[in-house]
This record gives structure tokens, sequence and C-alpha cells, in this order.
């Protein structure tokens, strides 16, 4: 069974959302009831607004054995046209009272109602079914449609139990969006799992996060522009350093996290961020430990369940473990997707000998740690005979006094191969691009410093706030 303690702790709370809350009772009579409404139906949509109807929506489509495809409320005309022609669902959940988009007008539409119903559980479903088809972030191409068996979600809530000392004890805050792995599966049906409770903030700010932290809050999860937010305004802001200082864990992932961030809410609270690495396709494959040493800059070692290997250019594994080799990620086991959805092609290229290859390049450490250094297609770049890892230079040029966020990128080079591009968002008094490329050869070796830097009043970046590279060019 997924969620246990729908049954054994009627009485605590499971979801809050505002001031609007939900039992473990409340949450399995709602979701029971539109469970027993959706039996039967191949498909749905959840059109995900960060709302109980959505966790409820999740929830009752889980229990039912029907898929359920959580839907971006952001998502444009054509993105939507995408993912509805590719999912077909039959209906789409939504909460009562939203205005939906014209695009969806093609498909029923089904209110969820937050109102007592039936109790009795429906049969287990299969474990290899498809349980949810999540969209990836489309931070590399179109969105592919992701069909995550239930078996996959339960492993993967299960090692992040023993990685982090995640119990029903714990109460989660977060302020993610519920329509990727992250806020959702993570944020929402991890609690569940546990038996904990999960404390939405509906909208992301650090007095939010401050608040929930100093009632019951135990654990928080977040994307790294929220932490950079926190690291900004941590030194001055006491109530918000004392919160933080109280938490159990702090959880930061789906993109990497800047070493100058995790140091700064360090030298402010005393916490230090854990971080962790995943994808959709995977689901969690490496953590830090609750336990276990922090290194910031590390996603940890791979977690109970999941093999992990670094391949070289040939696709041969590297055996050194030196913190110094950079390969590609590839992983196996329990944790894994099916395929893309109606993409057999693009599943088939995904795997070499059965290892899904991540697309993301590492190093790992003598005591296993491994430090991303970014992806394959976008952030290596090829200068002057050197393979250099976008993410070190990223981490350098943050440790500049005038840099608030950077990216950097590769750009054709006659002499180089390719040359080094730092995009910057500057605080503060612009550095010079002289300064800059100075600061990096002082740090790192001068072959690693930008050789054109472009200024910005802010980085393009997706939902989760991750930078879309690919919209930066000249
Ligand atoms: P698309 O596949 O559509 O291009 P996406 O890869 O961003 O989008 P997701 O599956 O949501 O979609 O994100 C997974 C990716 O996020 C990983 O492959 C990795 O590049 C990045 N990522 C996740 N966690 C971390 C982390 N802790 N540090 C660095 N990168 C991370
Ligand atoms: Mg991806």
């Amino acid at each position: 069974m997924l969620f246990p303690s729908l049954r054994t702790t009627p009485d605590k709370t499971a979801l809050s959302f505002g001031d609007r809350e939900l039992s473990y009772a409340d949450l399995a009579q709602v979701s029971g009831a539109l469970a027993e409404r959706l039996r039967g139906l191949p498909r749905v949509a959840v059109w995900a607004t960060s709302s109980l109807e959505t966790s409820v929506a999740v929830v009752a489509a889980l229990a039912a054995g029907v898929s359920a495809v959580p839907l971006n409320p952001k998502l444009g005309e054509r993105e939507l046209a995408h993912i509805l022609s590719d999912s077909e669902p039959a209906l789409v959940l939504t909460e009562p009272g939203v205005d939906l988009p014209e695009g969806l007008s093609s498909v029923p539409r089904h209110d969820v109602e937050i109102t007592g119903g039936v109790t009795d559980p429906l049969p287990e479903p299969d474990a290899e079914a498809p349980a949810l088809i999540v969209y990836t972030s489309g931070t590399t191409g179109p969105p592919k449609g992701v069909v995550l068996p239930r078996r996959a979600i339960a492993t993967t809530l299960d090692a992040l139990e023993d990685a982090w000392q995640w119990s029903a004890d714990d109460v989660l805050v977060h302020a993610l969006p519920l329509f990727h792995v992250h806020g959702l599966i993570l944020g929402i049906l991890g609690p569940l799992r546990r038996g904990g409770s999960v404390r939405h903030l509906g909208k992301f700010s650090t007095d939010g996060i401050a608040a929930a932290l100093t009632g019951d809050g135990t654990m928080m999860f977040g994307v790294p522009t929220m932490y950079h937010r926190i690291a900004t305004e941590v030194a001055d802001d006491p109530r918000l350093a004392e919160a933080l200082r109280g938490a159990r864990l702090l959880v930061s992932g789906s993109a990497a996290l800047p070493v100058h961030d995790h140091q700064q809410i360090t030298a402010a609270t005393g916490q230090q961020v854990v971080e962790r690495y995943g994808m959709s396709e995977t689901l969690m494959n490496t953590s830090v430990r609750a336990d276990g040493e922090r290194k910031p800059g590390t996603v940890g070692v791979p977690l109970g369940g999941v093999e992990l290997r670094l391949v070289d250019d040939a696709g041969a594994p590297i055996e050194t473990s030196d913190g110094e080799t950079v390969g590609e990620i590839q992983v196996r086991g329990p944790n894994l997707f099916t395929e893309y959805l109606n993409r057999p092609d693009a599943t088939a290229e995904a795997f070499a000998e059965g290892w899904f290859r991540t697309g993301d390049m590492a190093t790992r450490d003598g005591d296993g740690y491994i430090r991303i250094v970014g992806r394959k297609a976008t952030d290596i770049i090829k200068s002057g005979g050197y393979k250099i890892g976008a993410g070190e230079i990223e981490n350098a040029l943050l440790e500049h006094p005038s840099v608030s966020e950077v990216a950097v990128t590769g750009e054709p080079d006659d002499d180089l191969g390719e040359r080094i591009v730092a995009w910057v968002v500057p605080s503060g008094a612009q550095p010079t691009e002289q300064d800059l490329a100075d600061h990096v050869a002082r740090l790192l070796t001068p072959h690693k410093r930008p050789r054109v830097v472009h200024f910005l009043d802010s980085l393009p970046r997706n939902d989760m706030g991750k930078v879309m590279k690919r919209a930066l060019s000249a």
C-alpha cells in the first residue's frame, strides 16, 4: 500500500494549504470517493494548481489505478496542445471555480469536491502499471512524458526515508509547484507515505518559510533559486535565521545549489543544506545523507537500491574515484521509469546496455560523493583542448561580490574551438569584464576565465528556476 497512514493515523493532519487542512481520515474519504468515480478510465489530467484539490486528485488516481498527468497551469497554448494530444486524458480534474484555458475545452472537466464519501479501500493496483505521467521540465528540448509506475514512486520514497531519517514526526514545509517530481512526488506523496504532514505555502516567500518553520515545520524542500533568496536575506533577518537554525533538514534539488549560497546559509544559521540529485525519468539517484558528511557542491552518494556508474565518451565505465575524472552518470535500479510516452525511439536511445543515460556529467571522490559538473549537451565547454564544466566557473563567479546570478555557456571560436561566455546579473555596481576574468583566473586555472561577458537584468528560467541555457545566445 502506498499510503498506510490513510488507515492507521486517521486523526493526524495530512495536508495543509494556507488555512485549509485535511486529516488522514478526511483524505481517505475524499480521495476514496473520487477514486470510485475515476475507476476504469484510461487516463486523467490534473490541473495542478498548488492546492488541496490537486493533491486529492493525484491520491485518488493512484488509488483507482488510473494514470494521472499533472498539467502546469502556466503552460503555453502550444505546450498544452502537445501534452493533450500526447497523453489523451479522458477528464481533467481541477479545483472548483478555476478558469481553464480554451485549449482544454475538448476535455471534460471534473471539479474535485472536498466532501466526504465512501471509505472502503479499492484493490491495490498493479505495481508496474503506469501511475503518473510527468512531463520533463523542457530545459533542453520539448517536454517528454515520463511514465512512472508506482513501484518507482514507492522505491524512491523509501530510499529517501533511509537517507534522510524521514519519519511520521516530520512536517514538511514547501512552496514548490505540484506538476513535477520534486513538488508532487517528493513534496506531497513523500510525507503521505511516511505518515507525516505537509505544510504548503502556496507561494514562496522567505517570510512564509520563516513562519512555517517557526511553527511545527521540521524540513524544507526547495530549488536553488529559493535558497539563493534565503542566502541573500538571512544575514539581515534574525527571524529567518532562527527558523532555519531550528529545522531538522533543509533539502535542495532540481538544479545545482551554488556553493556560495550554501556557505552563506551555513554562516548565518549553522545549517548545511543537503543536496539530492534526480530526474523525472529516474526519480532520486543520490543524496547527501542526514547522518553523513555534508560536502558543499556535491549531491552525495547513491541512494539504497540505485546502481550508478560514470562512463567515458566511448561508453566505458570509469573505475577511478579521484574526484577529478569527468564522466556521464548512468543509473540502473527499481527507481527508474518505464518509458517515454509514445516515444519508443527516445526510450531506446536513453538506455545503454540496460543503464539509463542521464546526460549529466560528474566526478566521484574516494568516499563515493558525486559532484555534478553539468549537462553533457549544454554545460561542457571544449576550449583550447580542455573540457571545462560550466558549473565550476559559475561557482567561482558567484564568489565575486558584484555577481548575483550567472550562467556560463560556450560559443564557437576559431582559435579555441569554443570560448567561455558568462551571462551575469550584477548585484549593485556592474563589474568590468576584465575584473571578472581576473577573478576566475585567480581562483581557477587561467584557461577557465570567461572571454566574453554579457550583463543582463535576469536569467531566462523555467518554472523550477532552472536556467534555460538554450535561450542564451548573443
Ligand atoms: P528536459 O529533460 O526536458 O530537458 P530537465 O532535464 O530539466 O528537462 P527534469 O527531469 O525535471 O527535467 O530535471 C532533471 C535534471 O535536473 C537532471 O538531469 C539534472 O541535470 C538536473 N538536476 C537535478 N537535481 C540536480 C542537482 N542537485 N544538481 C545539479 N543538477 C540537478
Ligand atoms: Mg532531462
